[in-house]
Order: structure tokens, then C-alpha cells, then sequence
């Protein structure tokens, strides 16, 4: 290391960056190529640094060479910032000198990360001229591109046209699948990769099994697990919290369960995995159960642990266990998060303690968000609560916040009290102000395909089939008194099409077509985007019980596991 090195790794502040620089010019050496590169370099990963500084350094630079521009372009390709590091790549083929191996390969990943499919392809072509091709560092990262834009034919012609392959290639090909959601694809390279003789180490199957924990597919994780075995790969930590968190995503809490006691020793991940498995599926008891467990064992929760057994609590309902340890992680010294107060307000909101849930949202030391306001208001249309409601609602809309969700808990919480004239009010923003819907959809796996839903689809091609099997669930729940929760719709259409637009919800879909396509008896896995809405818990619950079917519906925040007419949650989500 040399002394400007250590200098600058001592540096806490920019003003000591900015002396050392003034050090430099004055003693004549900022000019000088390696100490002014190294500044530029160190400039961005010194605990005192930062890039703006970094990128007016090198402005102050008279002669740039290769390394300066490396040095700057690769500290802006691991930034957040990758697009301005391809801004600097590009003024600087616009400069006499060419670029080196080294800034193609940050130019590379700055546009895997920004997913620039044709650009990537660009400097690919670029490398071969350049005569860099061979570098097989250089051929991973555009493997790495290819992948991560989802080119899976660039990617097997890439890997067949490389001289050398190793196994951290294909390492880096699946776990760039997975992290770049295609874990469909990450799987398909995982299988070729298999056939091709090549065998996937622990890094690989770590990969794979994020890959089966996004698509929430339980027998190919089961089928990893189980290839691992065979090959005698090592099941170390990493591996175990992969699988735990597999078993627990594709709705397998037993498995995760397994897993977590079969393990020796057990890292914080570890704890943390597992405590928000149990919690996303409503093991709130458990969860505060071996949350206790943890600082025994000489390992300190941390503020990812709070929020998993946070989590727990408020999917369960324990409102006092929640509280408790709300108080306990303050008193431990881990600050909360907005994440961590959101739970709070929400466990506290749906219990009906709306005074408690808002007077913790007006005493946070961070600014509240729009979710913690957007539970509030949900807290508020349960319970409702009219000049509470407002007052969020009143946020929300100063936020900025324009989702359809907030009008519909707002005119619901002025139904509930027939104050039709708001309603109407509420409606009429709705319409003047442009409203942004999340589209909700639902996903379910068969045979490998992924079926897509969206509310009211008719876009899939067996669609006559699935609102036929929909009339016919319709028919039979009523027969077990099922009601339409209309409330769940905005109030300004009438009963009717209320009716249909819930009845065509895409979680709705989705399970209608598991059931025309699957054997009768099998098991039903749906994946929906958003949170599952109340009437299709309540007819979910109704079909497991009339087809003797267990249907599990993961959402955005827990899972839903449904047999015989009730719900894992214990209606409580
Ligand atoms: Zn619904
Ligand atoms: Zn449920």
C-alpha cells in the first residue's frame, strides 16, 4: 500500500480528501499518472468518499489515460449510478485512446445491470476487435450480460465458442439467472448444465434453489436437494438457509422446520430465515417461541431479526408479544426502521387500537411513508373511523400517493357511515385526478409453463374452460351460504357488476384453471402480487372444502395454505 493509499483508507471526512489533494498539487505529484489514479480510485471507496468528488478529480486530470478513465468507470459500474458510468465509457471512446480488457468489462456490467441487451451486445463485438475475446474473465461477463437480459441463445453460443470453461462460468451464468428474476431460465441452465456433464458446485445450487424459492416450485427444489445428495455436495450453512428459505417459499413450513433442526450450527441468517418463514405462514407463537432462543446460542439479533419476528407477530395477531418486542429492540440499542414501524402501526391498526397506531406515526423520529399511512386508512376502514381516515387520507394525498386502493378505503369508510355525498366526492377525485392502479395478477405453474392472470382475463387460451368451472364454483358456494364481499369494490357500480368484478379476480383465475387442469385430489399452488382481497379468501376456502382440495396462495406479504374451509391465517392477514 502506498503512503497516499494509507492516507486516504485514514481519511473520515472529504475535507481530509480535499487537503491531501491540495497536498498533491502543491508538492507538484497530482499530475503524476499513479498517485492521481489511485486518488480518483480510492476517492470513491474511502469511507470519506464520494462520486460526485471522485468525477470532479478527474475533470482536474490534464492528460487522462486508460487507468484514470478505468478508475472512474469502475467506480461508478458498482455504484447505484451504472448508467453514468456507461456515459463515461462512451465520452471516453470519443478520446484517442482505446479502451483496455479492464474498461470493457466494467462497460459490460454496467449494462448487464441496467439491462442493455443491444448496447452489451455492441462492446461484445468491440472485444473481438479489440483482440480481448479470449480473456475468459471478459467472456464470463458477457455470459453474464447474456444472462442476466434473458438471451439464453447468445449465452449457450458465447459458452460454446469459449476456449477455457470452468465451473465458476456457469456459476456465475445460473446465479445471474436468478438474481435477474429469469428463474425459469436459471433453472433450463441449471438442467443443461447437468446433461452437459458439468458439475454445479454449491454456488450453483444455491442459485438454483433461489431460482425454485421465486417460482415458488416445490418438487424442483426437492429435485436439487435431492441431485445434491447424490453428487455428494457439501450442505454447509449457505446451503442450509438456501433450502430453509426454498421449503418455506414454495409452502413447505415442515421442511423448513427440518431443515432449521437437522443444523449443527446456525448462523443469524439462519435464525432470521426461519423466523420469517414462520411468520409468512402465521406461525406467530412459534416464531416469538424461538426468537427467545437466539441470544442463548451467543448470536445478537439484528434489525433483520426484529422484523421477521415483527412480521410474526402481526400476521398472527399477537399484539402484546409485538409490542414488547417492539420495546425490546429499541431498549437493545437496534434503531427501527420505517419497515419495523410499519409493522407495528399495522398490528396496532387492525386490532383496533387506532390511537396508539397513529400517536406511533406522529412520534417517529423518521418521516412515516405512504404505506404506514395506507394501513392506517385500511385500519380505519375496518373499524371505521371516519376523522382518522381522513386525517391519512389527507397524507396520502399530500404525498403524492394516487393509488386506487386509498379511494376505496375512503369512500368505504363514508359508506359504512351513509354519507353518500363524500362517497360521491371521493369518487369524482378519483376520476378528475387520474388514478394509477397496481394491476393485480396471479400466476400458477403447470408442467413447467407459467399461466398469468390478470382480473378479467380472457387473454388465456382455455379461457371458456375457466369461467365455466368459476359459474360452477359460483353455483356450489352459495349452496354453503356464500356471501359476495362487495365491500371490497368501489361503491359507485351496481350490485351486480360488483359481483362479477370480484368474481372474475385474477386469484380466482387462477385457482379455477388449477382446478380444470390438475388430477382431482392434487394440491393447487397460486402466486398473487398484491394481497390476496376477502372475497377470494372466502371463496378459496369454500372450494378447498367442495373439491377436497389444499390450495395454497402465496401473496405479497405471508401464505395462505386452505383445507377443508379454513385458512392457515386464521382469517387474519
Ligand atoms: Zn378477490
Ligand atoms: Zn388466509
Amino acid at each position: 500500500m502506498t503512503i497516499i493509499e494509507s492516507i486516504l483508507r485514514r481519511c473520515t471526512a472529504i475535507t481530509h480528501v480535499k487537503q491531501l489533494q491540495a497536498q498533491m498539487i502543491t508538492s507538484g505529484i497530482f499530475q503524476n499518472c499513479p498517485s492521481r489514479t489511485k486518488l480518483v480510485e480510492l476517492c470513491a471507496v474511502s469511507p470519506a468518499g464520494n462520486l460526485d468528488y471522485a468525477c470532479d478529480l478527474f475533470r482536474q486530470i490534464e492528460e487522462p489515460v486508460t487507468n484514470d478513465w478505468n478508475a472512474i468507470i469502475r467506480d461508478l459500474a458498482q455504484s447505484e449510478q451504472p448508467k453514468q458510468a456507461i456515459g463515461w465509457y462512451l465520452a471516453m471512446i470519443r478520446w484517442p485512446h482505446r479502451p483496455d480488457a479492464l474498461t470493457c468489462s466494467f462497460a459490460l456490467k454496467s449494462y448487464a445491470r441496467v439491462l442493455a441487451l443491444i448496447e452489451g451486445k455492441q462492446i461484445h463485438a468491440q472485444l473481438v476487435r479489440f483482440g480481448f475475446e479470449a480473456d475468459v474473465r471478459l467472456q464470463t461477463t458477457v455470459l453474464d450480460l447474456y444472462a442476466k437480459c434473458g438471451d439464453l441463445d447468445c449465452v449457450e453460443q458465447v459458452f460454446d465458442e469459449m476456449p477455457l470453461r470452468d465451473v465458476t462460468t456457469w456459476n456465475a451464468l445460473v446465479t445471474g439467472l436468478a438474481q435477474g428474476s429469469r428463474p425459469r431460465d436459471a433453472l433450463a441452465l441449471f438442467s443443461r448444465m447437468r446433461l452437459k456433464g458439468a458439475r454445479p458446485n454449491e454456488i450453483t445450487v444455491i442459485g438454483a434453489l433461489s431460482a425454485c424459492s421465486q417460482l415458488g416450485t416445490l418438487k424442483e427444489g426437492e429435485a436439487v436437494r435431492s441431485y445434491m445428495c447424490e453428487e455428494g455436495l457439501d450442505t454447509n450453512l449457505r446451503v442450509c438457509n438456501a433450502l430453509i428459505d426454498m421449503y418455506a417459499k414454495c409452502g413447505s413450513i415442515d421442511g423448513a422446520l427440518d431443515v432449521f433442526c437437522s443444523m449443527g450450527t446456525r448462523s443469524r441468517v439462519t435464525w432470521n430465515t426461519i423466523i420469517m418463514a414462520l411468520a409468512m405462514h402465521g406461525r406467530g407463537p412459534h416464531a416469538v417461541e424461538l426468537f427467545t432462543q437466539i441470544r442463548p446460542t451467543g448470536v445478537e439479533p439484528d434489525a433483520v431479526t426484529y422484523l421477521a419476528v415483527l412480521c410474526a407477530c402481526n400476521h398472527a395477531g399477537l399484539v402484546d408479544d409485538g409490542l414488547r418486542l417492539f420495546n425490546d429492540m429499541t431498549g437493545s440499542g437496534v434503531a427501527p426502521n420505517i419497515k419495523h414501524y410499519g409493522c407495528i402501526v399495522d398490528l396496532l391498526g387492525r386490532a383496533g387500537r387506532l390511537d396508539e397506531a397513529y400517536s406511533i406515526i406522529i412520534s417517529m423520529h423518521l418521516p412515516p411513508d405512504i404505506v404506514l399511512w395506507q394501513s392506517l386508512l385500511g385500519a380505519c376502514k375496518t373499524y371505521k373511523n371516519v376523522e382518522l381516515a381522513e386525517c391519512a387520507s389527507q397524507q396520502l394525498s399530500a404525498m403524492g400517493s394516487n393509488s386506487d386502493g386509498d379511494y376505496v378505503l375512503m369512500s368505504n369508510v363514508y359508506a359504512a357511515h351513509e354519507r353518500w355525498d363524500d362517497v360521491g366526492r371521493v369518487r369524482e377525485a378519483m376520476k378528475s385526478n387520474d388514478v394509477r392502479k397496481v394491476p393485480g395478477f396471479s400466476f400458477i405453474e403447470m408442467n413447467g409453463v407459467i399461466h398469468k392472470f390478470v382480473n378479467g382475463d380472457h387473454g388465456h387460451s382455455d379461457w371458456k374452460e375457466i369461467y365455466g368451472m368459476l359459474d360452477e364454483i359460483g353455483f356450489r358456494i352459495k349452496a354453503f351460504g356464500y356471501l359476495p364481499r362487495t365491500d371490497f369494490v368501489l361503491h359507485d357500480i351496481g350490485e351486480e357488476e360488483k359481483e362479477n368484478a370480484l368474481f372474475y379476480h385474477s386469484e380466482k383465475l387462477a385457482v379455477a384453471y388449477g382446478l380444470v387442469r390438475t388430477e382431482s385430489g392434487a394440491p393447487i399452488q397460486v402466486i398473487k402480487n398484491l394481497r390476496i382481497c376477502g372475497d377470494c379468501h372466502d371463496v378459496i376456502k369454500l372450494v378447498s372444502k367442495i373439491y377436497d382440495r389444499e390450495i395454497v396462495v402465496r401473496d405479497r406479504s405471508r401464505f395462505h395454505r386452505f383445507t377443508d374451509g379454513s385458512c392457515s391465517c386464521g382469517d387474519y392477514w
